[in-house]
């Protein structure tokens, strides 16, 4: 099955090449990690091309954010980590203009002359990252694009893409032959190259550690009760310089400690350091937070620059993700405090977030809840919160080995209630009214009822 979408990205990439010059490009993505490295993959490639274009960041692609896109026959739209679920709202646009359309998000089946799209789920491939189809388009237009490889895998990393599908194995295999990339095993903290490893459990809230999430003395004392000194050389230790044996000691201790939350053993797993990259983005990981952080605290251009290698915007970006670590932090302690309304019922939990929680973190929110011990393990968690103009945003998140697939279940309820949105098998999202609110509520449940519940 690969082959007919690699064969349908080169026949693409060689229609695209020529179109890059004879056109301005005008790219649109995704504010994400996943949108941000898409994005600085594409730049690096036009720019070898020797191509003018121009860039915008989207948080998501509407009906009402479409209209801000102004176009002529003159430019050759393109749309990053978006566009496959919107079909509809575009086709005014394939009237007159080109459009290329890299995703991987549940896409609507439409041909046209002007529309070129490459998205694996129109081959019944299971779902790669963006930054992997983008990456693998770049690279068909230039053999000198593979250069991008470690931003296809952090992109992978920050859309939570295991790497488990067959391409995105090919893109960690090329990574590592490349020298852009070493496996290694380890455990996996925030924090591991630049905090001391104190301040790296303290730190972590995502897997979240009873006792430890939070408090740094309990952190030291935890390190000391198996064995493993904070301090070598009167400098902090970090986890970097553990050795295997000692992060799968600790990484033992951690899971005992939250033995009644989640199953958090994949804390221990593969680590992924770029070699090309400074330090405090050595663990693909690490760096793939960093870019979630930047997309949605509104830094944007600091994330494509990061990735384009821009030191400066490296620097100025942690004041970003310390805030944006902060405001996760309070959200997260108001829902475990019940100073957020919650509605729960045997097939979904509903998080009533309404001004309490931003906008631009209940994603991040939604699936941290999945994966804490907030709520049952085996439900659908929606996050809404009010968003402008008298809407609400909607995050859902399913759990694994649940048969839903949430942006199908999404396009339904749509079909069913006024509203936007839709997205991927375990993570979707959208826009209502207010006023639509408990009708999402009611149709939203019964649906999953049907799956969901009947297994309860
Ligand atoms: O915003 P959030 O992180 O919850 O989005 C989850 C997924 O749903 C993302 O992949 C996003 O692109 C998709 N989505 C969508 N349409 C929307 C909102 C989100 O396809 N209107």
């Amino acid at each position: 099955m690969i082959p007919l979408f690699l064969d349908e990205l080169q026949r693409i990439s060689r229609i695209i090449k020529p179109l890059v010059k004879e056109k301005t490009p005008k790219i649109y993505t995704h504010i994400d990690g996943d949108g941000i490295t898409s994005a600085a993959i594409l730049i690096k490639s036009l720019v070898r091309e020797g191509t003018n274009f121009e860039i915008h960041a989207l948080k998501q692609l509407s009906s009402q954010t479409a209209k801000e896109i102004k176009c002529t026959r003159d430019n050759l739209l393109i749309f990053l980590d978006m566009g496959s679920g919107q079909l509809n709202t575009l086709k005014e646009f394939l009237e007159t203009t080109q459009i290329l359309i890299l995703d991987h998000h549940e896409p609507l089946r439409f041909q046209h002359i002007n529309l070129f799209h490459l998205n694996p789920l129109l081959f019944n491939e299971k779902s790669i990252s963006s930054s992997s189809v983008c990456y693998l388009f770049c690279r068909s237009l230039n053999q000198k694009n593979s250069d991008s490889v470690d931003l296809a895998l952090v992109g992978s990393l920050a859309d939570r893409d295991q790497g488990t599908e067959e391409i995105s194995k090919k893109i960690l295999e090329e990574a590592e032959i490349l020298g852009k990339v070493v496996k290694t095993k380890g455990l996996r903290l925030f924090g591991r190259n630049t905090r001391p490893l104190h301040r790296a459990l303290s730190y972590s809230f995502d897997p979240h550690i009873p006792g430890i999430s939070g408090d740094e003395s309990q952190a030291v004392q935890l390190l000391s009760e198996i064995g493993i000194s904070v301090k070598e050389n009167d400098e902090w230790k970090k986890l970097k310089d553990l050795t295997e044996e000692e992060q799968k000691k600790l990484a033992s201790a951690i899971i005992k400690e939250s033995y009644r939350e989640k199953d958090i053993s994949n804390i221990f797993g593969d680590i992924y350091t770029l070699t090309g990259k400074p330090e405090e983005i050595q663990d693909a990981n690490e760096f793939s937070t960093l870019l979630n952080a930047c997309g949605r605290t509104g830094n944007f251009d600091l994330g494509v620059q990061i990735c384009l290698d821009d030191e400066s915007a490296l620097a100025k970006s942690w004041a970003a993700i310390e805030n944006y670590k902060k405001v996760i932090s309070d959200s997260l302690n108001m829902i475990r405090e019940g100073k957020v309304e919650v509605i729960s019922n045997n097939s979904a939990v509903y998080i009533l977030g309404k001004d309490l929680i931003p906008e631009n973190i209940i994603g991040a929110i939604t699936s941290m809840a999945l994966n804490s011990n907030l709520f049952p393990n085996d439900k659908v968690i929606f996050g809404m919160v009010d968003s402008q103009e008298g809407l609400v945003k909607i995050s859902a998140r399913a759990p694994e080995g649940k048969d839903v697939n949430l942006g199908k279940v999404m396009k339904e309820i749509f079909s069913k209630i006024p509203g936007e949105g839709g997205g991927h098998m375990k993570a979707a999202g959208g826009f209502i009214s207010k006023e639509s609110l408990q009708d999402f509520i009611k149709t939203s449940t019964d649906m999953l009822g049907e799956k969901i519940g009947k297994e309860n």
